[in-house]
């Protein structure tokens, strides 16, 4: 084997993904506490164990469904030379860069489709229905949610020609970031509206977590910003103190138990068609009073890309 194809097959190793993952999530819930970007609703300890028992169940499911397809398919992929990928024989450094973007714009497109396919919300319905957001939600995906992903991962991996340290260093840096954007950590203002303009944002990603329609229809990306630009869905004139967190039919948090949303992709009345509808009243004529309190002051100019604050 190739010194090239060695380093390709490589994976980052799990003690250092570990520490890499869990010194993330320390630290972002540390920083939380010390500079809050939005008001918590509901009691922090309660809901972060609520959310890291739906994140175990979800660990599970990706050692046991997702890992013994997509590991032995990338390793297929790098010794067969198949995909998009290998049909050129470029650099290392510059075969993982373009690994991590295409990995990241595909699942762009998989994030839209969980939101527009009524089967798909069904499943992604539990990360959304959190009434507060922050680094804990970043881990909060139902189990199904995950089982039904991991056919499009296949995909991905076959189509594209990812490698097995591509497909590795793209999920350290996905879970790295998708902690970071959900957390409830107020950046300076100046470093967020440069830093959004490049990759995902806590403020950015706040809005797509609002529960106005207009609002959660923007911001699918996950790690860079550009495929939101590309498809003109970027959205960053929403202020945060205007925003309320979840999704304007579950707002009660005796309905938001653990195990409620854990049962929440059988139950769920408004499978995708009901959020659609939502909207800001100034902007649609709509008149829901748990929307009414999300309204900003000042209504802001739709799709604007300057960052609120
Ligand atoms: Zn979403």
């Amino acid at each position: 084997m190739s010194r090239r194809s060695r380093s390709l097959h490589r994976e980052i190793p799990g003690f250092f993904n570990a520490l890499l993952i869990f010194g993330t999530l320390a630290t972002l819930v540390i920083q939380e506490l010390r500079h809050p970007l939005r008001q918590s609703r509901e009691n922090k300890l309660r809901r972060d164990l609520r959310n890291l028992a739906i994140a175990a169940a979800s660990a599970a499911t990706v050692s046991l469904m997702e890992r013994p397809v997509t590991t032995p398919l990338a390793r297929a992929v790098e010794r067969q030379h198949w995909g998009l990928l290998k049909l050129v024989r470029l650099p290392v450094s510059v075969e993982l860069a373009l690994s991590v973007v295409l990995l990241d714009y595909t699942l762009y497109v998989w994030h839209y489709l969980t939101h527009k396919v009524p089967l798909l919300w069904r499943f992604h319905l539990p990360h959304h229905v959190d009434l507060d957001m922050d680094a804990t939600t970043a881990l909060r995906f139902h189990f199904g949610e995950i089982m039904l992903s991991v056919p499009w991962r296949a995909a991905q991996v076959r189509l594209l020609g990812i490698s097995p340290m591509g497909l590795s260093l793209w999920q350290t840096l996905t879970i790295i970031e998708i902690m970071f954007h959900h957390s409830n950590l107020r950046l300076p203002y100046a470093l967020e509206s440069r830093l959004c303009r490049l990759m995902v944002t806590p403020r950015m990603h706040g809005i797509h977590h609002s529960i106005v329609r207009k609002e959660t229809d923007s911001n699918w990306s996950t790690i860079f910003s550009w495929p939101d630009y590309l498809h003109r869905t970027i959205r960053l004139d929403v202020p945060q103190s205007a925003i309320t967190i979840g999704v304007a039919e579950y707002q009660d948090p005796s309905e938001l138990t653990l195990g409620s949303v854990v049962r929440l992709p059988l139950t769920a009345q408004h499978p995708s068609g009901q959020l659609q509808q939502a909207a800001r009243p100034s902007l649609t004529g709509a008149d829901d009073p748990r929307e009414r309190q999300a309204v900003p002051e000042r209504e802001p100019q739709a799709c604007s890309t300057t960052l609120a604050g």
